[in-house]
């Protein structure tokens, strides 16, 4: 692959080799238990998965944005789930840090995170919407040196493993609808009296992700607590959504292969009357010919795109078609390949519908595609595509 340098391969052998031992054997009882992979997510620590591109004066590996995406991409074919835990650690809550934290801030946050000795969770949404962010609930006053926090977060991935939280809460009178100013972000580390943390909830797909509710009922945490400017912390939220959609194309890519390569091989071991299901049915053929065909193109976005993000030539529609695209041709081979499964193919056991409803969950989970393709319209109209 035109992608492959001798840096990148060397990590794509680490992460090869985690996903074959250790990812892979428990891939299938995560989804059965919807128990979060937290042995796995601290093995990633360990071997620098969790700070690809986290500068290395704050612990990281220091590399590319192409080189994180081949590391989700690898992992994601095995366990997609892990995937969305790194994501919510690394790119939302950690990005945050990273972007507009103060020296001590980052000092004691990234380092562990990038080890994986912290897990971190990001809490935007509510339940009066996720994906227009007008309005909030939960409100933040200064009392002396002490925030206080009441209100409360939906749908939020990590929750009850996560050491700290970064949460978006109102501290002005009102949001203004188009700047969004009056929002700020706060760190609240997990036990501080007034944190109410809910159950995970039993979604379709991304089983494992720990996402549920947060409460905060007089939840005080110090003046320090605040993270990046008072009520401006939507521009870096902007642009930590922007690395998150990103990732959904490695991410979805890697459920693309995992799905195509079981159906690939099921059509050509299955035998009927002698042939097997490959050599048999044109259609079946053919409809691995269209899914391999819908990786390939996907592939040359997803690597693209990414080498125009580590050249600083990211645009931020192009970011956003990534998810879109992405969750768009997961959902189609994942559905095909079950298809081409027959009856087995619904059968959990078999492990081919896991990626199925993992994929559907891609065109929500961070933001709905249908919001995000009004996004990237706006821009096309703005010609800022
Ligand atoms: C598994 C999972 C994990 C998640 N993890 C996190 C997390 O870690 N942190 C966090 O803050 N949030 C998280 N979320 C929340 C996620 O970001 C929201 O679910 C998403 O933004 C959609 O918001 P909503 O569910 O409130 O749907 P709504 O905003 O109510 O939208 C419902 C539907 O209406 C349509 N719609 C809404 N707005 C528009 C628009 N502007 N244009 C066109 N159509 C529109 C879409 O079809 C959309 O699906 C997670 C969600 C899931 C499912």
């Amino acid at each position: 692959m035109w992608y492959l340098t001798e840096d990148r391969e060397a990590v794509l052998t680490t992460v090869r080799e985690f996903v074959r031992t250790e990812v892979a054997p428990q891939a299938m009882e995560i989804d059965r238990t919807n128990a979060f992979p937290l042995d796995l997510f601290k093995r990633a620590g360990e071997l620098g998965l969790l700070g690809v591109t986290v500068p290395e004066e704050f612990g990281g590996l220091g590399g590319d944005q192409t080189t994180h995406a081949l590391v989700l991409e690898e992992i994601a074919k095995s366990l997609p789930v892990l995937t969305v835990a790194m994501g919510a650690h690394s790119l939302l809550a950690g990005g945050l840090i990273e972007m507009i934290g103060t020296t001590a801030q980052k000092s004691r946050y990234l380092a562990p995170a990038a080890s994986g000795d912290i897990v971190l969770a990001c809490g935007s949404t509510e339940a009066v919407g996720g994906d227009n962010q007008v309005e909030f609930s939960t409100r933040a006053v200064l009392d002396g040196d002490e925030w206080v926090l009441d209100g409360g977060k939906v749908l939020i991935s990590n929750i009850g493993v996560a050491d700290v939280y970064v949460v978006v809460a109102v501290t002005a009178d009102h949001v203004d609808p188009v700047t969004k100013a009056g929002l700020s972000a706060f760190l609240i580390p997990a036990g501080t009296p007034g944190l109410g943390v809910g159950r995970p909830e039993h979604k379709l797909g991304w089983h494992g992700s720990a996402t549920g509710s947060l409460s905060f009922s007089g939840c005080r945490i110090p003046k320090e607590n605040l993270l990046g400017p008072l009520g401006g912390c939507l521009p870096a939220m902007f642009v930590s959504a922007t690395a998150e959609f990103l990732s959904c194309g490695p991410v979805s890519l890697g459920i693309a292969e995992g799905a195509y390569e079981l159906a690939l091989a099921y059509s050509l071991d299955r035998v009927q009357q002698g042939e097997s299901l490959f050599d048999r049915f044109q259609v079946t053929r053919h409809k691995l010919v269209r899914m391999y065909a819908e990786i390939e193109s996907l592939r040359a976005l997803v690597y693209s795109t990414y080498a125009e993000r580590d050249r600083g030539e990211l645009c931020l529609a192009q970011g956003r078609l990534l998810k879109v695209k992405g969750a768009e041709v997961s959902e189609y081979v994942a559905r095909e390949a079950i298809q081409l499964f027959g009856g087995v193919g619904t059968v959990v056991d078999t492990g081919v519908e896991r990626y199925w409803r993992d994929a559907k969950v891609m065109a929500i989970g961070g933001a709905s595609v249908e919001a995000l393709m009004d996004v990237i319209a706006g821009l096309i109209k703005r010609r800022l595509a």
